[in-house]
């Protein structure tokens, strides 16, 4: 008998070809397999006599083969396949088209279920290319609520429902790695029996008990790995930072605005945690514009007044130079050095230095806030005293991530990752487990709200005499592309091509500027820095500019190929006008109106808030696509509902109530099976 560590190779009928096909879908073990849930369900359960059969019915007939037989088509090159089919209240044509083979595997006078939708009108009923199979006591493609999976090319639904159906028998003996108290509190059903289950279940109830089981299982994982994270992160010692309020408080007066309630906040949560002798480990979300920068600065300022140094890692070197300019007219009144690192240059508050020198200062403790891209920081820089990173618009900062952040001494940094991307509440319990929360919910006062409009490509004119006004009256304008270069895919717009059209053709008459990924650090720079000076009006762009960038000047957002971003980004790139005190608006262009795209694009019409559109698109397109694997640090989800917050809530309570008491060593099955989970690679 086999076993789950097995390879699939040793199952029958399976020869090198299609365990090299099964191995592309990820399917080494008999375990592999077992896990492999279908991605969806035909309902062939409903079996009716076939004198009631109506076209549109999806049903399954039991009956006779009465004949069988191929031929070619009139029309060359099609092959037929066609039977008869009866039962004691009638008979039925069967059709399938080139599939021949299926006269050498049925017989006339065998037993079979033929499972599909009628065909034809009341006079002339036919089933075309129904599932088919000789009735056994197992039925795996008909007659029953069918499983359907992913496949590769050169495999069939019916082979994968056959390599499953032969393993498995061997669910009955599989233990449950969950502890049992846990399965009982959780009214949760056995794994054996939630797994046989998935793959064929009897009825739909019993599918959702199943599916509550293994999702169940999914959030659970993810939960225990935060807290055992949350654990162990709290076992390290951290610089303790004590409030520095006056001076703080002075720098709060100098602002040339007055901090939000919720910028309070979030900074008194922030500081407070500083005080902790245990590294803090917090996130900061808040809608784009809604001012975590300077809530951040506060942070590190105080930081710095206590003697430590710190880190500010942004995603790109556009946003790391930003962020620095940010904090040297923060903190210009203070004696604090401010350092900029990329990779051509290293600046010292305003000067430039050379990389040798501004190495060694930070290493001599002598340079307080370096500000970089992540790679940069972690690769180059080495601390004498670093007590606070602060990362930009990524959220999860994995354990590896933060060993490569070189520093002397014993003491473990304090972290604080700050996202514009609004996080659902369900999301942020599910996925960050091991991260305290602090959000920022207004925006602040006075900001109009954007106009956002979606143009069809007749009057594009319109939407270019538009932006011709607004530059007229001093202001400035995005135009963000897809891609940078031309593409086989047609009409697919791309930064170059549209830079060249506008410039030449539509806006000879005022100056631009072309902003993608490909270019040089200092050709982004100075092509940023004549946008931020007023000089290019005019900045035609990809999707670099998706984050961070603050030009309050600038009032029109005007997006091409929109249908292929997601309403989260579409959101975020939207954030870039509106930040100033002028009335600013966002124009979608899309190359393909499809109705869903139209009602996608038309929430960025009716709603302003990021939350709101974060949840529409978690729901239309699933957390895998809303977070990259990279930023949530764990895969999709498989089962798991992100909507569904009572499970995710029962999910979190079990892990904390599992790891109160024990480790998780006390419970061995469930460690291997946390072990072999490829998430645990972030982790360690
Ligand atoms: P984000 O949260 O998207 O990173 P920023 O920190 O870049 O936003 O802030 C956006 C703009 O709002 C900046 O120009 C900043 O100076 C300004 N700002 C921040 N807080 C306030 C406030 N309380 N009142 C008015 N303007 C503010
Ligand atoms: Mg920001």
């Amino acid at each position: 008998m086999l076993g789950l560590p097995d390879q699939v190779s040793a199952l029958n009928r399976i020869g090198q070809k299609s365990a090299a096909k099964l191995k592309k879908l990820g399917l080494e073990t008999v375990e592999d397999l077992i896990f492999y849930y279908p991605f969806r369900y035909e309902d062939f359960s409903q079996i009716l006599p076939i004198s009631e059969l109506r076209p549109g019915l999806t049903v399954t007939v039991r009956g006779k083969l009465e004949l069988l037989a191929n031929r070619r088509s009139p029309r060359k090159r099609t092959n037929l396949t066609e039977g008869l089919v009866s039962d004691e209240s009638g008979s039925i044509k069967v059709i399938w088209f080139n599939q021949p083979w299926i006269a050498k595997n049925l017989r006339p006078g065998d037993e079979v279920f033929l499972s599909g939708k009628i065909s034809g009108d009341l006079f002339a009923l036919y089933f075309n290319s129904p599932s088919y199979e000789k009735v056994s006591a197992f039925s795996a493609n008909t007659a029953r609520i069918v499983p359907v999976y992913s496949l590769t090319a050169g495999l069939s639904q019916k082979q994968i429902r056959y390599l499953v159906k032969s393993v498995w028998p061997l669910l009955k003996n599989l233990a449950d790695y969950l502890p049992p108290e846990l399965i009982k509190k959780y009214r949760l059903w056995p794994l054996n029996r939630a797994l046989s289950t998935i793959h064929f279940p009897a009825n739909s109830e019993q599918l959702s008990r199943a599916r509550r089981r293994l999702a169940f299982d999914e959030l659970f994982f993810v939960q225990l790995w935060s807290q055992l994270a949350k654990k162990a992160l709290a076992q390290k010692p951290a610089a303790a930072i004590s409030f520095a309020e006056a001076p703080i408080k002075k720098l709060i007066g100098q602002l040339s605005f007055e901090l939000t309630a919720e910028q309070k906040k979030a900074a008194w949560q922030i500081i407070k945690d500083l005080g902790r002798p245990q590294p803090m480990n917090r996130l900061l979300a808040g809608d784009v514009g809604s001012g975590k920068t300077v809530v951040a600065a506060l942070a590190i300022y105080n930081a710095v007044l206590a003697g430590r140094q710190v880190a500010l890692m942004a995603p790109t070197e556009i946003l790391a130079r930003q962020h620095y300019q940010t904090l040297s007219r923060l903190l210009a009144k203070t004696k604090i050095k401010v350092g900029l690192s990329t990779r051509e240059q290293k600046i010292i508050n305003g000067e430039k230095i050379g990389k040798k020198d501004f190495l060694s200062q930070v290493a001599a403790g002598k340079l307080s806030v370096v500000v970089g891209t992540h790679a940069l920081i972690q690769k180059e820089v080495k601390f004498a005293s670093l007590a606070l990173v602060v990362i930009d618009e990524q959220h999860r900062f994995g354990v590896a991530q933060r060993q490569a952040l070189k520093c002397q001494g014993s003491k473990t940094p304090h972290f604080l990752s700050l996202t514009a991307t609004p996080i659902p509440r369900s999301l942020a319990l599910a996925l960050y487990g091991d991260l305290d929360l602090s959000l920022i919910k207004e925006l602040p006062r006075g900001r109009r709200p954007i106009i956002t409009k979606i143009v069809a490509d007749n009057q594009r004119q319109l939407a270019y005499n538009f932006i011709d006004q607004q530059i007229k009256a001093g202001r400035q304008v995005f135009v963000v592309c897809p891609l940078i270069d031309p593409s086989d895919k047609l009409g697919v717009r791309s930064a170059v091509q549209e830079f060249e059209k506008l410039d030449r053709e539509v806006f000879p008459h005022w100056p631009m500027g072309l902003l993608h990924g490909r270019l040089k650090a200092s050709e982004r720079e100075e092509v940023m820095a004549k946008f931020v000076a007023g000089e290019n009006k005019i900045l035609v762009a990809t999707s670099v500019i998706e984050v961070g960038i603050d030009v309050p000047n600038a009032t029109v957002m005007m997006i091409e190929g929109a249908e292929r971003f997601g309403l989260a980004q579409l959101h975020q790139f939207r954030g870039r006008v509106g930040r100033g005190d002028f009335q600013s608006y966002c124009f979608l262009f899309s190359e393909a109106f499809s109705p869903e795209t139209t009602e996608r694009l038309q929430a960025l019409v009716n709603y302003n808030d990021g939350l709101t559109l974060a949840k529409m698109d978690l729901a239309l397109r699933g957390a895998g696509k809303f977070y990259t694997y990279e930023q949530s640090g764990f895969g999709d989800f498989r089962l798991a509902d992100l909507n569904d917050l009572d499970l995710i809530k029962e999910a979190k309570s079990a892990a904390e109530e599992l790891l109160a008491n024990n480790d998780l060593v006390d419970f061995p099955e469930l460690e291997k099976k946390i072990k072999s989970l490829n998430f645990a690679s972030h982790w360690e």
